[in-house]
């Protein structure tokens, strides 16, 4: 499965996409209402099938194929499902038709052909940019729209990512990431943090200052919210850029990748804006995409392996705190800085994990992941 997005020309027709999206958003919030007033009445939930069969009998005079509509309550069923099992704090909100985002054709309700899009329940046809060529098939079809009032397509082809051709030299490298150091590798180099929020916060501050000051009704308070917006897009859009030639570079580099299993979670509920502007869970995602691309293994060693403690002697520091960016070793002398002895860690400790696993072939098949969730794309 492979994922391409284009961009849709800005016409008038546009519109009827946000009519479109105000119906989905009413799908949205209807069933959730209805979840809800069943669980006041009976303390019971809707299975997701029983609440499809209610909306084919309601839904008939829509805009919305029926199978959007499906793909509508099982969006919303994934979402309670992810409350249930303890993954969301909350269950699903209400939410506002012009935050509603997106809308997803399974096989019907849309035509394409070459870069025009035909939205069969509206009768339109939108042209989108074709920005490179896409063939196989059309799994499904997922329209956008971003905060700036920019719509999208987002195609899912069934069809697996162009291999990469490289010359495979089995070099292999470990890799610590930080929040002073973006990362460190096992051979002593390191990539510098790029924080791109950081760097143009004042712009974010000053936007979002102007956003507060004016009134919230006026048409102005709109401008002043997509330039905002436009603030966040732009960092958005540095940070990714970075992240895949990054990956790339490494996956030019590197035959085995070798990287920590990281509890991001945790990490960002410590160092919040700071964790998320660095992103390192989104890195690792399009790490493992790319890799599978350059026939690379991305191997996540042992969560709980402590590489930043252990010394080449075996001696393990459980004072270590996570400031001290030195330290010295009272068993054999060694002094070690943090992120390359820990870089240095992760790369005999993934090597050695390998190693014990691919004795049998199945379980290391299971160790050395495959496809990233790097194709999920609804938001
Ligand atoms: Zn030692």
């Amino acid at each position: 499965m492979i994922s391409y997005k284009y961009k849709l020309y800005r016409t008038d027709r546009t519109k009827h996409l946000d009519r479109m999206l105000r119906e989905a958003c009413f799908v949205w919030n209807h069933a959730l209402a209805l979840q809800k007033r069943y669980y006041r009445l009976y303390s019971k939930y809707i299975n997701c099938g029983r609440m499809k069969a209610h909306f084919v009998k309601r839904i008939s005079r829509n805009l919305l194929h029926s199978q959007t509509v499906q793909e509508l309550l099982e969006r919303l069923d994934d979402a309670y499902k992810r409350f249930f099992e303890h993954l969301a704090a909350r269950p699903p909100k209400f939410k506002r038709a012009k935050d509603f985002s997106s809308i997803v054709f399974k096989q019907g309700g849309y035509c394409l052909n070459g870069n025009v899009l035909t939205v069969n329940k509206l009768g339109k046809r939108f042209k989108f940019s074709l920005s490179r060529p896409y063939a196989g098939k059309v799994k499904t079809l997922t329209v956008k729209r971003s905060p700036l009032g920019e719509y999208f397509i987002v195609m899912v082809l069934d069809k697996a990512p162009v291999a990469i051709r490289k010359t495979h030299n089995g070099a292999s490298v470990g890799i610590d990431f930080g929040l002073k150091t973006y990362m460190t590798m096992s051979d002593g180099t390191t990539v510098k943090s790029p924080q791109f929020l950081k760097s143009t916060l004042p712009k974010v501050q000053r936007a979002s200052r102007n956003l507060s000051k004016s009134a919230s009704d006026s048409h102005h308070h709109q401008n002043r919210r997509m330039e905002l917006d436009r603030v966040h897009e732009r960092i958005v859009n540095k940070r990714t850029d970075f992240q895949w030639q990054l990956c790339h570079q490494l996956c030019r580099q590197y035959d085995h990748i070798y990287i920590e299993d990281l509890q991001l979670t945790g990490m960002t509920a410590l160092w919040g804006r700071k964790m998320n502007d660095l992103a390192h869970g989104a890195f690792i995602n399009k790490l493992e995409y790319v890799a599978t691309k350059y026939g690379v293994t991305v191997h996540k060693i042992d969560r709980f392996y402590p590489s930043s403690k252990t010394c080449t002697c075996g001696y393990v520091n459980k004072q270590l705190q996570l400031k001290d960016r030195h330290w010295t070793c009272p068993e054999c002398g060694a002094v070690h800085s943090r992120d390359l002895l820990a870089a240095q860690n992760i790369l005999r400790q993934g090597i050695a994990e390998l190693e014990s696993t691919s004795k049998t072939p199945s379980a290391r098949r299971a160790h050395v992941r495959l496809h990233p969730r790097i194709s999920r794309i609804h938001a």
